[in-house]
């Protein structure tokens, strides 16, 4: 069906204006098949890309930063929404509703992290970008945790009783031993 040529005329102009298909068909109260049709009858090239109106002039790294609140010992407070129920911080950006824990580490780490992304600095609230670990770094620190604990445990004698100031030593790796019962055994196996 063809349209009025005075209705063809004001689609030239919009089109013209650089307007949609949409937007003319709005306008002119004409489908946007018809509009669309019409464009390629008038050979006009397609319109140019609107911006999208919901996107952000900030980047995810920028808007996040609009909703933290820097706390002592580097760590970081959260001062924009939580997801109801759990209380995780998020945020919207450009339409979307991000976690705010997992773009922290992104921030810190360039990467996307593998698992749950949780603060490994004592304070569970915190959103530090330097202090966030997916779940292989939570690993490697609860090992770290451990070889560090293992090596400087305070406990005041071995197991036979030789007091931890007086023997303890340490091995090449780092790891301790009793310097006594060490002494003892190898007494014992120059005896046999
Ligand atoms: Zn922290
Ligand atoms: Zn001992």
């Amino acid at each position: 069906m063809a349209l009025p040529a005075e209705t063809v005329g004001r689609l030239v102009e919009l089109f013209r204006d650089g307007a949609s298909n949409r937007a003319a068909a709005r306008e002119l109260g004409i489908t946007k098949n018809t509009a669309a049709r019409y464009r390629t009858i008038l050979a006009f090239p397609p319109a140019p890309k609107q911006p999208n109106p919901r996107r952000s002039p900030l980047t995810v790294a920028e808007k996040f930063a609009t909703f933290t609140r820097p706390a002592e010992d580097g760590h970081m407070q959260w001062t924009g929404r939580r997801a109801r129920g759990h209380g995780t911080p998020v945020f919207n950006h450009d339409g979307r509703t991000l976690t705010a824990r997992p773009v922290a580490f992104r921030i810190a780490t360039g990467r996307d992290p593998v698992g749950y992304v949780t603060a490994e600095c004592g304070d569970r609230d915190c959103v530090a970008p330097a202090h966030m670990e997916d779940e292989p770094g939570r690993a490697r620190v609860r090992a770290q945790l451990a070889a560090v604990l293992g090596t400087t445990a305070r406990r005041d004698a071995c197991r036979r009783g030789h007091a931890t100031a007086e023997h303890r030593r340490y091995g090449p790796s780092g790891d301790p031993y009793c310097g006594a019962c060490r002494e003892e055994t190898r007494t014992r196996e120059g005896a046999a």
